[in-house]
Protein backbone atom coordinates (compact mmCIF):
# COMPACT_ATOMS: atom_id res chain seq x y z
CA UNK A 1 0.00 0.00 0.00
CA UNK A 2 0.91 3.53 -0.57
CA UNK A 3 0.20 6.16 1.71
CA UNK A 4 -1.51 9.57 0.41
CA UNK A 5 1.49 11.76 0.72
CA UNK A 6 3.90 9.43 -1.47
CA UNK A 7 1.20 8.69 -4.09
CA UNK A 8 1.20 12.26 -4.25
CA UNK A 9 4.90 12.74 -4.30
CA UNK A 10 4.84 10.02 -7.49
CA UNK A 11 1.83 11.86 -9.59
CA UNK A 12 3.66 14.99 -9.33
CA UNK A 13 7.44 13.55 -10.39
CA UNK A 14 5.62 11.98 -13.28
CA UNK A 15 4.53 15.51 -14.14
CA UNK A 16 7.40 16.92 -14.05
CA UNK A 17 8.88 14.65 -16.58
CA UNK A 18 5.93 15.07 -18.73
CA UNK A 19 6.27 18.94 -18.77
CA UNK A 20 10.09 18.55 -19.38
CA UNK A 21 9.26 15.92 -22.37
CA UNK A 22 11.33 13.23 -20.37
CA UNK A 23 8.19 11.08 -20.05
CA UNK A 24 9.67 7.62 -19.37
CA UNK A 25 6.34 5.47 -19.63
CA UNK A 26 6.48 5.37 -22.96
CA UNK A 27 9.58 3.94 -23.84
CA UNK A 28 9.11 0.91 -21.35
CA UNK A 29 8.00 -2.11 -22.28
CA UNK A 30 4.11 -2.44 -21.94
CA UNK A 31 3.65 -5.90 -22.72
CA UNK A 32 5.52 -7.14 -19.42
CA UNK A 33 4.01 -4.66 -17.63
CA UNK A 34 0.73 -6.27 -19.12
CA UNK A 35 1.43 -9.89 -17.93
CA UNK A 36 2.74 -8.66 -14.77
CA UNK A 37 -0.83 -7.41 -14.11
CA UNK A 38 -2.79 -10.36 -14.99
CA UNK A 39 -3.42 -11.73 -11.63
CA UNK A 40 -4.19 -8.66 -9.98
CA UNK A 41 -3.83 -4.92 -9.73
CA UNK A 42 -2.60 -2.03 -6.84
CA UNK A 43 -3.15 1.59 -8.82
CA UNK A 44 -1.59 4.27 -6.23
CA UNK A 45 -3.81 6.70 -6.68
CA UNK A 46 -7.25 7.02 -7.98
CA UNK A 47 -7.90 10.29 -10.74
CA UNK A 48 -11.32 11.47 -11.11
CA UNK A 49 -10.73 13.51 -14.49
CA UNK A 50 -12.83 14.83 -17.73
CA UNK A 51 -13.28 12.86 -20.66
CA UNK A 52 -11.31 15.78 -22.75
CA UNK A 53 -9.34 13.85 -25.40
CA UNK A 54 -6.13 16.95 -24.37
CA UNK A 55 -6.08 15.39 -20.53
CA UNK A 56 -5.36 12.03 -20.43
CA UNK A 57 -4.63 11.26 -17.01
CA UNK A 58 -1.69 8.43 -17.77
CA UNK A 59 0.11 10.50 -20.03
CA UNK A 60 0.17 13.81 -18.08
CA UNK A 61 1.37 11.98 -15.07
CA UNK A 62 3.74 9.58 -17.29
CA UNK A 63 2.31 6.71 -15.58
CA UNK A 64 1.59 3.51 -16.92
CA UNK A 65 -0.73 0.18 -16.90
CA UNK A 66 -1.96 -0.70 -13.45
CA UNK A 67 -0.54 3.01 -11.98
CA UNK A 68 -3.72 4.59 -11.91
CA UNK A 69 -7.63 3.71 -11.58
CA UNK A 70 -9.03 6.17 -13.50
CA UNK A 71 -12.78 7.67 -13.91
CA UNK A 72 -13.13 10.23 -16.95
CA UNK A 73 -16.34 12.18 -17.01
CA UNK A 74 -17.26 15.88 -18.93
CA UNK A 75 -16.65 18.51 -16.03
CA UNK A 76 -14.96 15.54 -13.85
CA UNK A 77 -18.61 15.99 -12.02
CA UNK A 78 -19.45 13.51 -9.30
CA UNK A 79 -23.10 11.54 -9.89
CA UNK A 80 -23.40 8.01 -7.65
CA UNK A 81 -21.68 5.66 -10.38
CA UNK A 82 -18.18 8.32 -10.24
CA UNK A 83 -18.68 7.40 -6.29
CA UNK A 84 -19.36 4.21 -6.41
CA UNK A 85 -16.08 3.97 -8.98
CA UNK A 86 -14.27 5.70 -5.79
CA UNK A 87 -15.72 2.95 -3.59
CA UNK A 88 -14.96 0.28 -5.21
CA UNK A 89 -11.13 0.96 -5.59
CA UNK A 90 -10.63 2.57 -2.30
CA UNK A 91 -11.76 -0.36 -0.78
CA UNK A 92 -10.73 -3.66 -2.92
CA UNK A 93 -7.29 -1.85 -3.70
CA UNK A 94 -6.00 0.32 -1.03
CA UNK A 95 -5.91 3.13 -2.78
CA UNK A 96 -5.24 5.94 -0.15
CA UNK A 97 -5.06 8.89 -2.79
CA UNK A 98 -8.11 10.35 -5.11
CA UNK A 99 -7.64 13.31 -7.08
CA UNK A 100 -10.42 15.38 -8.42
CA UNK A 101 -8.39 17.15 -11.77
CA UNK A 102 -10.38 19.81 -13.81
CA UNK A 103 -8.99 21.79 -16.90
CA UNK A 104 -8.16 25.03 -18.29
CA UNK A 105 -10.56 25.35 -21.70
CA UNK A 106 -13.01 22.55 -19.96
CA UNK A 107 -15.94 21.97 -22.52
CA UNK A 108 -18.43 21.70 -19.56
CA UNK A 109 -17.57 24.56 -17.72
CA UNK A 110 -18.38 26.39 -20.91
CA UNK A 111 -21.29 25.28 -21.57
CA UNK A 112 -22.50 25.89 -17.97
CA UNK A 113 -21.45 29.41 -18.01
CA UNK A 114 -23.02 29.81 -21.56
CA UNK A 115 -26.05 28.67 -20.43
CA UNK A 116 -26.18 30.62 -17.12
CA UNK A 117 -25.44 34.40 -19.44
CA UNK A 118 -28.41 33.27 -21.26
CA UNK A 119 -25.95 32.39 -24.95
CA UNK A 120 -27.35 29.02 -24.93
CA UNK A 121 -29.13 26.30 -23.67
CA UNK A 122 -28.66 22.40 -23.52
CA UNK A 123 -31.68 20.85 -24.99
CA UNK A 124 -30.46 16.75 -24.26
CA UNK A 125 -31.45 15.30 -20.88
CA UNK A 126 -28.78 13.51 -20.54
CA UNK A 127 -26.34 16.03 -21.33
CA UNK A 128 -28.47 18.39 -18.96
CA UNK A 129 -27.66 16.24 -15.99
CA UNK A 130 -24.10 16.98 -16.35
CA UNK A 131 -23.98 21.09 -16.63
CA UNK A 132 -26.68 20.70 -13.61
CA UNK A 133 -24.13 19.44 -11.73
CA UNK A 134 -21.33 21.80 -12.39
CA UNK A 135 -24.22 24.85 -12.06
CA UNK A 136 -24.55 25.38 -8.60
CA UNK A 137 -20.59 25.90 -8.17
CA UNK A 138 -20.23 28.35 -10.85
CA UNK A 139 -24.32 29.88 -10.10
CA UNK A 140 -22.12 31.06 -6.93
CA UNK A 141 -19.51 32.51 -8.59
CA UNK A 142 -21.57 34.30 -10.75
CA UNK A 143 -24.14 35.88 -8.07
CA UNK A 144 -23.33 39.64 -7.14
CA UNK A 145 -20.85 40.46 -9.82
CA UNK A 146 -20.83 41.45 -13.74
CA UNK A 147 -18.56 39.49 -16.08
CA UNK A 148 -16.58 41.52 -17.27
CA UNK A 149 -13.51 39.77 -17.36
CA UNK A 150 -14.27 36.23 -18.90
CA UNK A 151 -11.05 34.79 -18.82
CA UNK A 152 -11.05 35.49 -14.85
CA UNK A 153 -14.27 33.59 -14.33
CA UNK A 154 -13.67 30.99 -16.28
CA UNK A 155 -10.77 29.79 -14.07
CA UNK A 156 -12.45 30.47 -10.99
CA UNK A 157 -15.24 28.16 -12.28
CA UNK A 158 -13.07 25.47 -13.06
CA UNK A 159 -11.57 25.29 -9.76
CA UNK A 160 -15.14 26.03 -7.95
CA UNK A 161 -16.09 22.72 -10.15
CA UNK A 162 -13.27 20.93 -8.64
CA UNK A 163 -13.36 21.51 -5.01
CA UNK A 164 -17.38 20.86 -5.18
CA UNK A 165 -16.52 17.57 -6.50
CA UNK A 166 -13.54 16.53 -4.05
CA UNK A 167 -15.77 17.91 -1.37
CA UNK A 168 -18.54 15.46 -2.60
CA UNK A 169 -16.71 12.82 -2.62
CA UNK A 170 -15.54 13.11 1.27
CA UNK A 171 -18.83 13.68 2.58
CA UNK A 172 -21.12 12.09 0.19
CA UNK A 173 -20.42 8.51 1.14
CA UNK A 174 -20.33 6.65 4.80
CA UNK A 175 -17.85 4.23 2.57
CA UNK A 176 -15.34 6.79 1.80
CA UNK A 177 -15.56 8.95 4.85
CA UNK A 178 -14.95 5.88 6.95
CA UNK A 179 -11.58 5.18 4.96
CA UNK A 180 -10.56 9.01 5.34
CA UNK A 181 -11.60 8.64 9.13
CA UNK A 182 -9.50 5.27 9.75
CA UNK A 183 -7.09 4.75 6.58
CA UNK A 184 -5.75 7.70 5.57
CA UNK A 185 -7.57 8.08 2.32
CA UNK A 186 -7.27 11.27 0.98
CA UNK A 187 -9.15 13.34 -1.36
CA UNK A 188 -7.36 16.66 -2.74
CA UNK A 189 -8.39 18.68 -6.26
CA UNK A 190 -6.15 19.69 -9.06
CA UNK A 191 -6.16 21.77 -12.80
CA UNK A 192 -4.25 20.85 -15.28
CA UNK A 193 -2.88 23.56 -17.66
CA UNK A 194 -3.35 22.89 -21.49
CA UNK A 195 -1.26 25.88 -21.92
CA UNK A 196 1.75 24.74 -19.92
CA UNK A 197 1.14 20.79 -19.39
CA UNK A 198 1.50 21.45 -15.77
CA UNK A 199 -0.76 19.84 -12.72
CA UNK A 200 -1.31 22.61 -10.20
CA UNK A 201 -2.63 21.11 -6.69
CA UNK A 202 -4.71 23.51 -4.82
CA UNK A 203 -7.48 21.65 -2.64
CA UNK A 204 -6.74 19.30 0.47
CA UNK A 205 -3.05 19.12 -0.23
CA UNK A 206 -2.15 20.36 3.72
CA UNK A 207 -4.41 17.42 4.70
CA UNK A 208 -2.46 14.86 2.58
CA UNK A 209 1.27 15.95 3.84
CA UNK A 210 0.27 15.42 7.25
CA UNK A 211 -1.79 12.38 6.99
CA UNK A 212 0.13 9.36 8.19
CA UNK A 213 -1.12 6.98 5.82
CA UNK A 214 -2.28 4.28 8.39
ZN1 LIG B 1 -13.32 19.19 -19.58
Amino acid sequence: MIPASEALALLREGNRRFVADRSTVATSSHQARRLDLVDGQEPFAIILGCSDSRVPAELVFDRGFGDLFVIRVAGNVVAPSQVGSVEFAASRYATRLVVVMGHSQCGAIIATLEELLGKSSTQSRNLRSIVDRVRPSVETLLSGRTVDDHEALMREAVRANVRVSANHLRHGSELLEKLIRDDGVRVVGAEYSLESGVVTFFDGVEDVEQATGA
